[in-house]
């Protein structure tokens, strides 16, 4: 049995308080636009990261299909790093519910840059898919957790401008990104035409994503959502559990990056394993099994208890959350260390 999850940051329970607060939740049937705890949320996160509106949806998968549904046509080129979770981790959705193709760059660490997507960007002759939408992730999921810095969110955003190409932000993992670069969250309201942000991975609620973007996009978003089976009634309560991981969650993420490296180090030091510890940036930690496949090494650490998982042929992925303590985190170090 698994006692030390660390195979991903979805996998934390509700605690009491935020029971508490999704049975004291004030809601209403959502569809009718009535949950008034879904319209605070949704007021709430978008002034907090400057943008004019959002929307509450059941999983990141959603937001982001909408925000490529919105901005794109048939026919259209998403522009996006091969490690993007939307090219890899979304079923194809975009080529089915958006009828684009991606157009998946070798960047660094799940990154991009302009000079990696200025020469992708099509001339715009008749015969040409159009450069509708550049996709950016952040923090990087398959990149390993790594962070843009200002500058070179900047940069890519003079990018788009001069070639007028809206950007989206996958902010999965947006509040791993700004604890660890401290950047503030309406500055990328000057990076990004639309975010989206999730509530169920590292600030641990059980269900939740939310877009943001311009007034009139979410509004069209809000409709292909209803159309997509995402319309939900008293979603107050899953607001409320959402609100309470944002006010009360999010200060705990500085401690999962402590225990993110804290664990890389000693990784570093073992022989069986290969990993750059100056490379951790945020909750999540790649690293090597040389010699081993990692099926086989997350298969043994399983049995020991401890819940990774493969990453590549030889690459695990471990990911911390608030539900994973120091003990538990120096437990998993002993029993890595004797296998
Ligand atoms: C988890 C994740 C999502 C959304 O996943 P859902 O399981 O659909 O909520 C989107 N982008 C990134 C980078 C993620 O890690």
């Amino acid at each position: 049995m698994i006692t030390i999850d660390l195979r991903s940051d979805t996998v934390t329970r509700p605690t009491p308080g935020m029971l508490d607060a999704m049975k004291t939740a004030d809601v209403g049937d959502d569809v009718f636009g009535e949950d008034p705890t879904v319209k605070r949320l949704e007021e709430k996160i978008a002034s907090m990261f400057g943008m004019e509106a959002g929307l509450f949806v059941p999983s990141g998968t959603m937001g982001n299909q909408l925000c490529v549904k919105v901005q794109t046509g048939p026919g259209d080129e998403v522009i996006i790093d091969e490690t993007g979770h939307i090219f890899n981790y979304e079923t194809g959705a975009a080529a089915h519910l958006s009828s684009v193709q991606l157009r998946a760059l070798v960047g660094e660490k799940g990154k991009l840059t302009p000079e990696l997507i200025e020469p992708a960007i099509r001339p715009g002759n008749e015969w040409d898919p159009r450069s509708a939408l550049i996709s950016l992730e952040n923090s990087t999921n398959k990149g390993g957790g790594a962070c843009y810095r200002r500058e070179e969110l900047t940069a890519i955003r003079s990018l788009a401008d001069k070639y007028e190409i809206p950007i989206h932000l996958d902010g999965a993992r947006i509040w791993n990104a700004m604890e660890a670069t401290g950047i503030e969250p309406e500055f990328f309201s000057t990076i990004a035409d639309t975010i989206s942000v999730c509530f169920s991975k590292g600030l641990g609620a059980p269900v939740g994503s939310m877009i943001l973007g311009p007034g009139q996009l979410v509004k069209r978003a809000r409709r292909y959502r209803k159309m997509w089976g995402g319309g939900m009634r008293q979603v107050g309560l899953l607001a409320a559990a959402a609100e309470y991981a944002v006010d009360q969650h999010r200060k705990l993420l500085a401690d999962d990056h402590r225990r993110a490296k804290k664990l890389a180090e000693a990784l570093a030091g073992m022989e069986s394993f290969e990993v750059d510890p100056s490379t951790i940036e945020t909750n999540i930690v790649l690293f090597d099994t040389p010699g081993r496949s990692a099926a086989t090494v997350v298969e043994e650490l399983a049995a020991k208890g401890v819940g990774m998982v493969p990453f590549g042929p030889q690459t695990v992925r471990a990911t911390f959350h608030f539900q994973v303590s120091d003990e538990q985190l120096d437990e998993a170090i002993g029993r890595l260390a004797d296998s």
